[in-house]
């Protein structure tokens, strides 16, 4: 499963973070999962608490920003909202859409405790 990897990756890089801080604990950890980033929030929320058993991160709370997908036109320089990867400018038809926003993944910050 796709979100598990994800989900052991995370837990892994925000325990290696806290050790490095000498925390006992990780009390919040915020994502950002773009709607285009190919990532289901909820069911990564659900392997995260699997895959963060007894470590570091077992009792944090795991909060997902999920910013809109935006595209570019290519012809007309268009910027409008996309849900998926294959858009359509709305103006011109153009199937030449650029991605520029939406595919993000990332930790944004973790919270730790002494
Ligand atoms: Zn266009």
């Amino acid at each position: 499963m796709h979100e598990m990897s994800i989900a052991l990756s995370i837990v892994e890089a925000v325990e290696a973070k806290a050790r490095e801080e000498g925390a006992g604990s990780i009390s919040g950890i915020d994502l950002v999962i773009g709607k285009l980033a190919g990532i289901e929030p909820q069911s990564l929320k659900f392997c995260f608490s699997a895959a963060a058993k007894g470590t570091l991160a077992e009792e944090a709370l795991l909060q997902v920003e999920e910013p809109e997908g935006m595209g570019e036109c290519g012809e007309c320089g268009r910027m409008f909202p996309v849900s998926f990867y294959y858009a359509e400018c709305p103006d011109c038809r153009s199937l030449r859409v650029k991605i520029v926003s939406g595919e993000e993944f990332l930790i944004q910050s973790i919270t730790i405790e002494e």
